[in-house]
């Protein structure tokens, strides 16, 4: 069998220790693999590279398009970039997998039957980090959710569900007060999930869907989760499970792919030989599937759960009473090896027999654009006079000449304050001032342009505009609080 190439970076902190020991393993086990060697992380930040990764690294994850990756440190302070963030988006991993199981009673937990694999969205959400201070008072982040990012990590969630014979997909969103952005994921669910009969399907709204999932796990199956909501709840439900420490994740992409512990680089930890290396071995038994060797993923994974159910413990895990012998990093891999071969007796044995049970990430389908008219604009203003009494603004606005336009409405933070606000609503100093085109009639962005210097004339400090546009018919705007 010829060998892949696969990139690998040791990282910081315990990193070097726990990716030796989860080489020395896949190798134990046959891995067929030709390690190319990056360095990135601390000792690139240090050397005055904010982004932490060299050119040289690049042509390396290009050509190989597997990432083992061990944690790294990113400094304190700003300036510096996450490797993490940067290798995702440039690489487009889009979905996030992390199965998060519980091994009870030889590992700690309160759920002793949990076995579910988070699906989170890795490109979008509020993660585009575009961030604005508009006002004195006002910041803003843009949460950005695109029709091409809700079909990819749906359709892999379908799809991961289907080849790992899984009964359930479920997601999680804030529909009811997110309308457009969480809508728009959950419609997506909606649609493809047409698509899988055979799997069951559920939609939770994410507040009440994360407190069941805290409190009750064994409920879920395969959970796909916008990216905001799946980094929070990815933790959780790693930690509930008995440790951050224990829990791989894949990060997919049509290009590439990462595979990575979900745990830092626990710098207290490091260079002691104390540090549990399950997490990254787990993460590389995913990446020999991915590879396509997953035999070698099936030789790894049981004898990991043999090892842990023998009691061999890194002290992470280790409890008196249930686990047999303490281990440091090295002594816990080749406690592995030495169990190469074996099943585990209570836990339930894994199989890859099928060989795809990590879906590769595909390309997302075209479609047609939808008809756009743009029947009005929201404009923003800094406004903080006259006591921020919403009338005077409603008042002055009218005043200022808005032919073809309709001054709808005023809100602050979302909230309606002219005409008939309520005297108690606190405002603060950035207003959304709403104008629609009379009679709806489709505008031109001229007119826009216009009212705008009309209000700047006037004196008004517009801070941002968003257009209001219908999209074949249908408005693709929130139509505001109370409506
Ligand atoms: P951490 O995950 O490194 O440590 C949290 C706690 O868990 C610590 O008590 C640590 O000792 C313990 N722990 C973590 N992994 C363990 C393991 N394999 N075995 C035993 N114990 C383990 O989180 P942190 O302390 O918040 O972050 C430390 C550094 O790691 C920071 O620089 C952070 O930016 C970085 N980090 C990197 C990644 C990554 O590369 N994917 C992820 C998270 C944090």
């Amino acid at each position: 069998m010829s060998k892949t190439p696969i990139t690998v970076a040791y990282g910081d902190g315990i990193g070097p220790e726990i990716m030796a020991a989860s080489l020395q393993v896949l190798q134990a086990a046959g891995a067929q693999i030709d390690i190319e060697e990056i360095v990135v992380g601390e000792k690139i930040y240090m050397a005055g590279n904010t982004a932490g990764i060299e050119p040289a690294a690049w042509d390396s994850l290009r050509r190989t398009k597997v990432f083992y990756k061990a944690p790294l440190t990113t400094p304190q302070g700003t300036g510096f970039k996450s490797i993490n963030v940067t290798t995702r988006k440039t690489l487009g991993l889009y979905a996030n997998v992390r199965p998060c199981v519980s091994y009870s009673p030889f590992i700690k937990t309160k759920h002793p039957i949990m076995d579910i694999v988070i699906i989170r969205e890795n490109e979008e959400d509020l993660y585009a980090g575009i961030e604005h201070r508009q006002t004195d008072e006002v910041y803003q982040c843009l949460k950005l959710i695109t029709r091409p990012g809700c079909e990819k990590i749906v359709r892999y969630a379908f799809e991961y569900a289907r080849r790992n014979n899984r009964k359930k997909v479920t997601a999680f969103t804030k529909d009811n007060i997110m309308k457009l952005t969480d809508g728009l994921f959950h419609k997506v669910f909606d649609e493809i999930g047409v698509e899988y009969p055979e799997l069951e399907k559920e939609h939770w709204i994410v507040d009440i869907g994360a407190a069941k999932m805290a409190d009750t796990p064994e409920m879920f199956d395969v959970l796909v989760l916008p990216n905001l909501y799946g980094d929070v709840l990815s933790d959780v439900a790693a930690q509930i499970a008995g440790s951050v420490g224990l829990a791989g994740s894949a990060n997919i992409g049509q290009h590439a792919a990462m595979f990575e512990a979900i745990h830092g680089s626990a710098p207290r930890r490091a260079g002691q030989n104390l540090a549990n290396p399950s997490g990254l071995l787990l993460a590389g038994v995913m990446m020999m599937v991915h590879i396509g060797q997953p035999d070698v993923a099936e030789r790894v994974h049981n004898a990991w759960l043999r090892t842990v159910e023998d009691g061999v413990h890194t002290y992470d895990i280790f409890r008196d009473g249930v686990s047999k012998q303490k281990v440091g990093t090295k002594e816990f891999g080749e406690a592995i090896i030495a169990r190469l071969g074996q099943q585990p007796q209570t836990l339930k044995p894994v199989s890859y027999a099928n060989g795809d049970s990590i879906p590769p990430g595909a390309a997302v389908s075209v479609r047609a654009p939808a008809k756009k008219d743009t029947v009005g604009v929201d404009i923003f203003l800094a406004w903080d006079e006259a006591d921020r009494n919403p009338n005077v603004l409603g008042e002055q606005l009218l005043k200022v000449n808005h032919d073809g336009f309709d001054l709808a409405m005023i809100s602050n933070r979302g909230q309606k304050v002219w005409p008939k606000g309520a005297a108690e609503t606190f405002c603060v100093d950035h207003w959304r001032c709403r104008y629609m085109s009379k009679d709806n009639a489709p505008l031109k962005h001229g007119q826009i342009v216009e009212l705008l210097g009309k209000l700047s004339d006037a004196g008004f400090d517009f801070i941002k505009t968003e257009h209001l546009c219908n999209f074949d018919g249908i408005p693709g705007y929130s139509l505001g609080q109370g409506q």
